[in-house]
C-alpha cells in the first residue's frame, strides 16, 4: 500500500494529523528570561501578509542555496526546492562531508544519511546509504511511497534501485587518497572542522509561507562502520512544524542527538522564543551538560513562520546562507565559546 493511502485510511479511522497553513508573525524578543515571561506567542501571533520566499541553509553552501531560492521564486513548493537545494551539494564532488564524493568510514565506504519533511509533518528518512548520490531525495520516496518513515542499509539501497536511482560508486579518486593517508595513523579525531564545509541542512518557505526541510551528509569522515550521527533523524538532525517554524543542526551528531535538538528549538519556538533565542538555547543545553564541547562543533540554524530567522554554534567559524528578495547571502553566526 502507498504511504498516501496508508495515511488517508489512517485520517479516515481518526488517526489523522492535519497542520494549519496560516501565516503568522511573532514578536522577536530579546532575551531568553523576556521570552519565558512573555505570553505564548502562539496565542498572540496575529494574521499577516505572506513573507515572500526564503531558503536557508548551513554553512556557505551559496549554489545550493541559491538553487533552492530560485526554485522557490519560480513557484516552487517548499519541499521541491529544498530537494533541488541540497542536491547540489550531494552531486558536488569536491564536498568530502555531503554526497558522492564523502569521506569514507574507517573501511573505506562511504555511506550516506538524510531526511526530509513536507509542511504537513510527514517525514521520510534513510541511513547508511552505500550507493545513492541523492539521498534526500530518496528520503522523499520513502516519505511517499511506503508505509514507513525510515530505510536503512540494504534494504534503502533496494528501494531505491526499484525505484529508479542509478547504483553508483561514491568514493572519489581524492576521498580515497585522503582517507589512504588518514590510515597511516588511523587516528579518530573528529574534531572542530570549521574549515571544511559540513552536512547541508535546509529550511524553506514558499510562496504560500509552507514550510519544508532537508538534510543531508555522508557523516563524520572515518566514522565506525554503521555509525549514524543526527542528520537523518527526525527531531534532531531536522524538525519543523508549520505553524511554528524549523531547525536543521549540523555538527557532532551524537551531542545533537543526545539533546533531539531540532525538536527542541521549535518547541521553545512554539513556547515564545525568536529562532536566535531558541538556537542559543539548544547549543547551552550542550555546552552545560560537557566540557567536551571545547573539541566539538555544533550549529544550529532556524526559520519561524514569520520568516524571521536565527542561528548560533559553539565555536567561530559557521555561517548560514539566506537567500530572499533575490540576494543570496552569507550571513555571519554569532557563537558560545569567545576565549
Ligand atoms: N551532523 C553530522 C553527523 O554527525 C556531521 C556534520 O554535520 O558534520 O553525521
Amino acid at each position: 500500500m502507498k504511504r498516501r493511502t496508508f495515511i488517508q485510511n489512517a485520517s479516515l479511522s481518526g488517526l489523522g494529523v492535519v497542520a494549519g497553513t496560516t501565516v503568522l508573525a511573532c514578536n522577536n524578543t530579546s532575551s531568553t528570561s523576556e521570552a519565558n515571561s512573555k505570553e505564548n506567542p502562539v496565542d498572540t501571533m496575529k494574521n499577516t501578509e505572506k513573507p515572500t520566499p526564503i531558503a536557508i541553509c548551513t554553512w556557505g553552501f551559496t549554489k545550493a542555496n541559491e538553487a533552492a531560492g530560485i526554485a522557490l521564486k519560480n513557484g516552487d513548493p517548499a519541499l521541491d526546492a529544498a530537494i533541488k537545494g541540497v542536491s547540489v551539494e550531494e552531486e558536488n564532488l569536491k564536498n568530502t562531508t555531503v554526497g558522492k564524493g564523502g569521506a569514507p568510514d574507517r573501511e573505506g565506504n562511504v555511506t550516506l544519511d538524510a531526511c526530509v519533511m513536507d509542511p504537513s509533518g510527514d517525514c521520510g528518512a534513510v541511513l547508511c546509504v552505500a550507493h545513492i548520490t541523492n539521498v534526500a531525495a530518496l528520503a522523499r520516496k520513502v516519505m511517499e511511497e511506503t508505509p514507513h518513515v525510515i530505510l536503512a542499509g540494504e534494504g534503502a539501497e533496494e528501494f531505491a534501485l526499484a525505484n529508479g536511482f542509478e547504483k553508483e560508486n561514491l568514493l572519489t579518486e581524492a576521498s580515497k587518497e585522503a582517507w589512504q593517508e588518514w590510515l597511516k595513523t588511523s587516528e579518530y579525531k573528529p574534531l572542530i572542522n570549521i574549515e571544511n564545509h559540513d552536512t547541508i541542512g535546509m529550511l524553506t518557505m514558499d510562496g504560500n509561507g509552507d514550510i519544508a526541510g532537508a538534510c543531508t551528509t555522508s557523516g563524520l569522515s572515518y566514522k565506525m562502520k554503521g555509525r549514524v550521527g543526527d542528520s537523518p533523524i527526525i527531531g534532531s538532525g531536522l524538525f519543523l512544524d508549520n505553524e511554528i517554524g524549523g531547525a536543521v543542526a549540523t555538527g557532532m551528531g551524537e551531542e545533537v542527538l543526545k539533546t533531539v535538538g531540532s525538536f527542541l528549538i521549535v518547541e521553545l519556538m512554539r513556547n515564545g522564543m525568536s529562532p536566535q533565542e531558541a538556537c542559543e538555547e539548544a547549543v547551552h543545553r550542550i555546552v552545560k551538560k560537557n566540557d567536551r564541547y571545547k573539541d566539538f562543533q555544533v550549529a544550529y540554524i532556524a526559520m519561524n513562520k514569520a520568516g524571521e530567522t536565527g542561528a548560533y554554534c559553539i565555536h567561530e567559524g559557521f555561517t548560514m546562507m539566506r537567500y530572499q528578495d533575490g540576494k543570496n547571502e552569507n550571513v555571519a553566526v554569532d557563537f558560545y565559546k569567545k576565549s
